[in-house]
């Protein structure tokens, strides 16, 4: 098949999706996203849907839209990554930028090397440890990566020049590691072209895995190539198209077609003369360690606070959110419902929700409140680890019996102004969006140190009535650790982190 110009369509394909990616990151806010198809690039990825699968024994609605990803890859080869890919052309992008070398050392950059082997044995590791119920395939999946670091670097930092959308400058815990990460991963393309896309992604080796009985593949024709080499000078993904062709590595990018000075490559089908593709380079001993390593960190993931322990009180997670055990086995940390939210309270957990709970959203009350008639996380999120409810639903309106509860508040009485200071205070009352309002008072006569005495309110909590929306420790003025605080328990979503069951003794 003859292809002019395949390059410079490629590139259009390329910025193409690399915008889409920017704009339905852009549109994520409550202002614009109404009716858009926000998570689509994150639902493209067949990682995300497989390991999902692997965990949750679902696959989730949105998430179909990687079959014609898998489907297209299975005849076309791995072609997403050069051509779709937001991470990958931002990484091709970069390597172009650092590496513009003599073509010689392109072509030593270039070749293949057994350190890319290493993404098959990550991706056999990450399923592995799906099958038994962690999906940590988030940590490392190029767009829910790509995503999660926009969100948390890329977005406020744009915030501060004052064009950001809504929040004056949204912040996000340990947002600097996160970000830290993606700047090495790039840096990283000054040593080796397309560094993460080479060595290190699992998505990549699993579309590589796919794409090995591709028919249609680049194919050499041995009489015309004179083994000049030109063909590895812009190779992606340093698949030897000058040799035995190694299929699972390659882009799909084209480069080398229109590097090649004799026409000796072509993208296709088989022709008489055409060579052979190289088998499939990976080490059996290798994946069987990987197996059992993964086997044995398993219980150590779980050994840890987690879903599978006591409920945690800092873990509390956003309206409509699946029990935690589920929840971890469908959120991929993508971070698009902290992008969303509009008070920025969604903040990425830290080692407080065990440590497959790193990076999922939790509610960090001191930075913001859940918003009474908000529902756009559940909206925003693509695996249904957050699932879509309605206003009424969340709120509990007819026909809805009771409202969706995140935690409950509690008084610290010690830290509270009119129960040990002797000082009206009526902020917390006040913001209470409930109706009745959860927060209610007691008028009453204090005797003060002087002898004088005083009458003011003492506050109380309604266990019943609070929805842990945390807006009353939000606004309490005790500024460094609030005199009301919510902690999770009474979630709607869990049965056994309540306060009191009916029949537990
Ligand atoms: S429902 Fe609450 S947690 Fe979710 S986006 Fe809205 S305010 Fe944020
Ligand atoms: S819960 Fe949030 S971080 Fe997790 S998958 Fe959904 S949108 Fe992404």
């Amino acid at each position: 098949m003859n292809m002019p110009n395949i390059r410079a369509i490629r590139r259009i394909y390329a910025i193409f999706f690399f915008g889409l990616f920017l704009w339905l990151l852009w549109i994520l806010d409550p202002q614009h996203m109404k009716g858009y198809e926000t998570g689509l690039i994150l639902e493209l990825s067949p990682l995300t849907a497989i390991a999902g699968f692997f965990t949750s024994g679902t696959v989730y609605l949105g998430l179909a839209w990687a079959l014609p990803i898998i489907f297209l890859t299975l005849f076309f080869g791995r072609f997403f990554c050069s051509w779709i890919c937001p991470l990958g052309i931002l990484n091709q992008f970069s390597s172009w930028l650092f590496n513009r070398r003599r073509p010689v050392d392109q072509y030593k950059n270039n070749a293949y090397r057994p350190i890319f082997r290493l993404k098959y044995y990550i991706l056999a590791g990450l399923l592995i440890l799906s099958a038994f119920g962690a999906l940590q395939i988030g940590l490392l999946d190029p767009i829910a990566l790509l995503t999660r670091s926009f969100t948390v670097s890329l977005y406020p930092a744009i915030n501060q020049w004052g064009v950001g959308p809504y929040l004056n400058q949204p912040i996000f815990l340990g947002g600097a590691l996160i970000s830290a990460l993606l700047i090495v991963l790039i840096l990283a393309n000054r040593f080796i072209t397309r560094y993460w896309c080479r060595v290190l992604c699992p998505l990549g080796a699993l579309l590589g895995v796919m794409s090995l009985r591709a028919p249609f593949r680049i194919r050499r024709d041995v009489d015309k190539c004179t083994d000049c080499n030109k063909c590895l000078a812009n190779c992606q993904g340093g698949c030897d198209p000058h040799a035995e062709h190694r299929v699972s590595e390659c882009h799909a990018c084209m480069n080398c077609i229109e590097d090649c000075p004799e026409g000796a490559l072509h993208y296709g089908l088989p022709e008489s003369r055409t060579s052979a593709a190289k088998p499939f380079d990976i080490n059996r001993r290798r994946l069987g360690e990987v197996a059992v390593a993964s086997v044995v960190f398993y219980p150590m993931l779980k050994s840890a606070v987690s879903a599978s322990t006591k409920p945690q009180h800092q873990t509390i997670r956003p309206p409509g959110s699946l029990p935690e055990e589920e929840f971890n086995a469908r959120c991929i940390k993508c971070a698009a419902c902290m992008r969303v939210c509009p008070t920025n309270v969604l903040q990425p957990a830290l080692l407080g929700a065990g440590f497959e709970g790193l990076w999922t959203p939790i509610l960090v009350n001191k930075i913001g409140w859940c918003e009474h008639h908000c529902v756009l996380c559940g909206q925003a999120c693509p695996t249904g680890a957050i699932q879509r409810i309605s206003v009424q639903e969340k709120v509990g309106e007819k026909p809805f019996e009771k409202p969706v509860k995140l935690g409950t508040a509690f008084f610290d009485h010690g830290r509270c102004l009119p129960w040990s200071m002797h000082t009206e205070c009526v902020v917390c009352e006040e913001v209470c969006p409930t109706t009745p309002k959860a927060i209610w008072y007691k008028r009453v006569e204090l005797l003060k140190r002087d002898g004088s005495v005083v009458k003011l309110k003492q506050p109380y909590m309604a266990p019943d009535l609070c929805i842990g929306c945390g807006i009353c420790e939000n606004k309490c003025p005790v500024e460094d650790y609030a005199a009301v605080r919510i902690t999770s328990v009474g979630e709607t979503r869990s049965k056994a982190n309540q306060m009191l069951l009916k029949g537990k003794s």
